[in-house]
């Protein structure tokens, strides 16, 4: 069996890291590099690689990793349409995708550049 990623680890509580929110499919905690001040990861507990390599079966988790994302930005007061949020999920080595666990990046609490980078 392959080593476990860094937020597989986070996941199953092996390395520390306060949970901003947790269900069954899905787990999210804060990124140790923030690029603003509310950088959250939102991360499945399954291990799917990266959004490409999903399969049909994934549907109800890649759901919900959205859902979570908009329950987060309600906890976090964000998801006033005068505050809001970014989502950013990178696939592969061009977008800088650097862990090999499918994440979503919640991005807020700062005007956020378009196009970005
Ligand atoms: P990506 O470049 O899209 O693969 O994003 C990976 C993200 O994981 C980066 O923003 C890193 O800062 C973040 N990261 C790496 N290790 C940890 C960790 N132990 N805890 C929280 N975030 C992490």
């Amino acid at each position: 069996m392959s080593e476990k990623t860094i937020f597989q680890k986070i996941i199953d509580r092996e390395i520390p890291a306060p949970l901003v929110y947790e269900d069954d499919l899905v787990a999210a905690f804060n990124d140790i590099q923030p690029q603003a001040p509310i950088h959250v990861l939102i991360v499945p507990k399954k291990l799917i690689p990266r959004v490409g390599e999903a399969h049909p079966e994934d549907q109800a988790t890649l759901g919900a990793l959205l859902l979570a994302a908009g329950k987060i930005a309600d906890k976090l007061g964000i998801k006033d349409r005068s505050q809001g949020f970014r989502l950013v999920i990178n696939h592969g080595q061009n977008a800088g995708e650097s862990v090999p666990h499918l994440h979503v990046h919640l991005l807020a609490g700062r005007p956020l550049d378009w196009p970005p980078g």
